[in-house]
């Protein structure tokens, strides 16, 4: 290889680790590290050890037998060891010559012709051993470990370390915190005295401070975009009486809840002030939010303005359009006001039509798809935004929705539903700029869904179980996860067990919807089921979201080893809605190794122990780590790459305090930490 290719080689490697600044190299941490320190005598050796020996070479020659390899005999003058290499280069059997005295390290096995090594790593034994434990650290193919030693030890020479933690701020926290530059100079090079349990555990004083100091950084991020938004403004909307928000009221066929009331307060209150609401609605499946929502668009209809409600599918929009019409559209058409809807797929003339009446005000209230924020979407007067199942709405959107405002400076009131509860730990620190309602009470008269974990190979059952329930004039879902047997994975197709659920169920309706189908037909399918004509509906995960079919009161669901724990949450959500006792089945199918893998027995175990949304996104959070919890945010966001939001609640709890103190008063030292911990990514958890 040319010399200068070689030369670039490790440096994108290095850009791959996103390893650009002299900062991110020296926060490049030691997965884990080699004690070259000490030289270990043969004959102290014990079996299995890794080791370092001094030795010289007493033979060095190529067998044949029982395969072709190098093999060394070395003498430490305590005993001997064979060294076998596989493969090897001339270069390496000219540095094994007999009489070289090498400094080696590998594990030690004991044996029939006494100790072996295969390929250790050797080099000539000479200088003073290292005094501190040599670093390990995450790398990629490219990037040898001594090129990126050097690289993060440059790194840490060069990076500006001095502290930014404001003065007299770590006194709390003493004896715990080291200042940063000995923290990460230890972290890199440990003290061969130290225990190494304390390193892997992350418990040294030396993590605690980097700990500490990424907390500080990502709770300084989140109050920092909080101010930017609180120095928006939204228009004030308020209630009033004998309003539109009375008269919804009065319409409902039901009485809220005592938790749907609470909340409804809480985003009224918000409502009527001029600083954006920025409120998670979250309420288990069920819970009732939908009309939480509808209550909030009424308020700031009443005031003369606009709503857009938002939904991540358009099956799921299209339910909030059907119930939203029904609901509001008898009290709006006396005023001259409409219920508008858009999506990507609608016809060009209807389209028109509706982008016209939401140009002119006379659309109160908007309900579609991500449509509803495009580019030509002209707002006469908006004021709110709700956006269900926020997670999948991203940074992009939230910045579209401030353009729609006229006013420079402007944002709409903002509330995000979702039925996933983000846990407390995740809420305060992922989510600190966020205020949370909940919903922890689900509507009168549902019955308790029962669980059921049975073997694929039982299916005949189940069928069964599905005919006795269509008999009784019940509805029935089948969800399987993919449509398709492509994509290598052996996954029954929802549109095989579509034909196979036909054939056992003759004079059945059983209707099939996958992600691929054209939308009319989706919607033509979906018609049939909640008008309930069709017994049974064979699903991929396309129903997850909201749907609402209260008749329905069985769900299958194939192959639930390969769902996660708050999708299977969401769909078991789907039965139970009305007084019918309702029963999920969790259909499973052993793998190869004939066992269900360790995750995915713990999700099924957690389904079986409870129906609780919060006690499952707990479980959820332990199970998979707090990534996915974070959705869009999930790329570009900086995860923790150090703080445990389980386990370093102490310093999470300090951080939060301190944050919104040091932008007061030490802002320069403030603007400074963050640049260093997320460099350009802060933008990211801004929106
Ligand atoms: P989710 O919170 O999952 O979005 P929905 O808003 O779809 O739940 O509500 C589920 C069902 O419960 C709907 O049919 C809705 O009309 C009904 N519902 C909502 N609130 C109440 C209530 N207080 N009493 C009875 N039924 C209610
Ligand atoms: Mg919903």
């Amino acid at each position: 290889m040319p010399a200068a290719a070689a030369a670039t080689g490790p440096q994108k490697a290095l850009a791959k680790l996103g390893l650009a600044r002299d900062i991110d190299l020296a926060l490049h941490l030691p997965l884990r590290y080699e004690d070259e320190t000490r030289v270990t005598q043969l004959r102290d050796a014990r079996e299995g050890d890794t080791a370092q020996i001094e030795a010289v070479v007493t033979a060095c020659e190529v067998v044949y037998r029982p395969r072709r390899q190098l093999m060394v005999t070395v003498d430490d003058g305590t005993d001997t060891c064979v060294l076998r290499f596989f493969s090897f280069y001339p270069s390496q059997q000219k540095a094994l010559a007999v009489g070289t005295k090498l400094r080696l390290r590998g594990e030690l096995k004991g044996g029939f012709l006494g100790w072996q090594m295969v390929h250790p790593s050797f080099k000539p034994a000479a200088g003073d051993l290292p005094t501190a434990l040599t670093p390990v650290y995450p790398t990629v193919a490219g990037l040898p470990q001594a090129y990126l030693r050097k690289a993060v030890q440059s790194g840490v020479a060069r990076a500006d370390l001095s502290d930014t933690f404001p003065p007299g701020i770590t006194e709390a926290l003493k004896p715990l915190v080291w200042p940063l530059r000995e923290a990460l100079q230890f972290l890199h090079h440990p003290t061969p005295d130290v225990s190494l349990a304390t390193l892997e555990d992350r418990s040294h004083p030396a993590w605690q401070r980097l700990k500490a100091e990424e907390l500080l950084a990502q709770q300084l991020s989140q109050q920092e975009s909080k101010r930017e938004r609180d120095a928006l403004r939204s228009p004030a909307l308020t209630t009033r009486a004998g309003g539109l928000h009375e008269q919804l009221l009065a319409a409902l066929p039901f009485q809220l809840t005592r938790a749907q009331r609470r909340v409804g307060e809480e985003i009224a209150s918000d409502l009527a002030r001029e600083v954006p609401m920025h409120r998670l609605l979250q309420g288990d499946v069920g819970s009732g939010k939908t009309v939480v929502a509808a209550l909030a668009a009424a308020i700031a209809i009443d005031a003369g303005r606009q709503c857009a409600l938002m939904a991540p599918t358009e099956i799921l929009a299209e339910q909030h359009f059907r119930k939203l019409i029904g609901w509001l559209e008898p009290l709006l058409a006396p005023q001259g006001l409409r219920v508008a809807w858009l999506t990507g797929s609608q016809r060009k003339k209807e389209r028109t039509e509706m982008l016209a009446l939401v140009a002119s005000g006379e659309a109160a209230l908007v309900v579609g798809t991500h449509a509803v924020i495009q580019e030509h979407v002209q707002f006469q007067k908006l004021a709110l935004a709700v956006i269900d199942e926020q997670h999948r709405f991203g940074v992009a959107q939230r910045l579209a929705l401030r353009q729609k405002m006229h006013e420079e400076g402007q944002e709409p009131h903002m509330l995000m539903m979702s039925a996933t509860p983000i846990p407390r730990t995740l809420a305060m620190s992922y989510y600190a700029d966020l205020d949370v309602s909940t919903i922890d009470e689900l509507p009168p008269g549902r019955t308790p869904v029962v669980t059921k974990l049975i073997a694929d190979s039982r299916r005949d059952e189940v069928v069964e179980r599905i005919r006795a329930q269509v008999a009784q004039g019940r509805q029935v879902y089948w969800v399987c996860p993919l449509i398709e047997e492509s994509e290598a994975l052996d996954l029954t197709n929802a549109t095989a067990t579509h034909a196979a659920l036909s054939e056992a169920l003759p004079g059945v309706m059983v209707g099939l919807l996958h992600s691929r189908m054209p939308v009319a037909e989706k919607k033509a399918v979906m018609q049939l089921f909640v008008g309930g004509q069709m017994g049974v509906l064979v699903s991929t995960t396309v129903i997850e979201v909201g749907v609402d079919v209260p008749n329905a009161s069985l769900m299958v669901i194939e192959h639930a080893e390969r769902f996660g724990l708050s999708q299977l949450h969401q769909l078991r959500g789907r039965v139970g809605r009305g007084a019918a006792a309702s029963a999920c089945i969790l259909m499973y199918s052993p793998g190869e190794s004939g066992k269900v893998g360790e995750t995915a027995r713990a999700r099924l175990k957690a389904m079986m122990d409870t129906a609780d949304g919060f006690e499952i996104a707990r479980r959820d959070l332990e199970i998979r780590g707090p990534g996915e919890f974070l959705g869009s945010r999930q790329s570009g966001a900086p995860l923790l790459r150090f703080a445990d939001l389980q386990t370093d609640t102490a310093l999470l709890d300090w951080a939060r305090e301190l944050a919104p103190r040091m932008l007061d008063e030490h802002p320069e030292l403030a603007r400074r930490h963050t640049a260093r911990w997320l460099g350009g990514k802060s933008e990211f958890l801004k929106a």
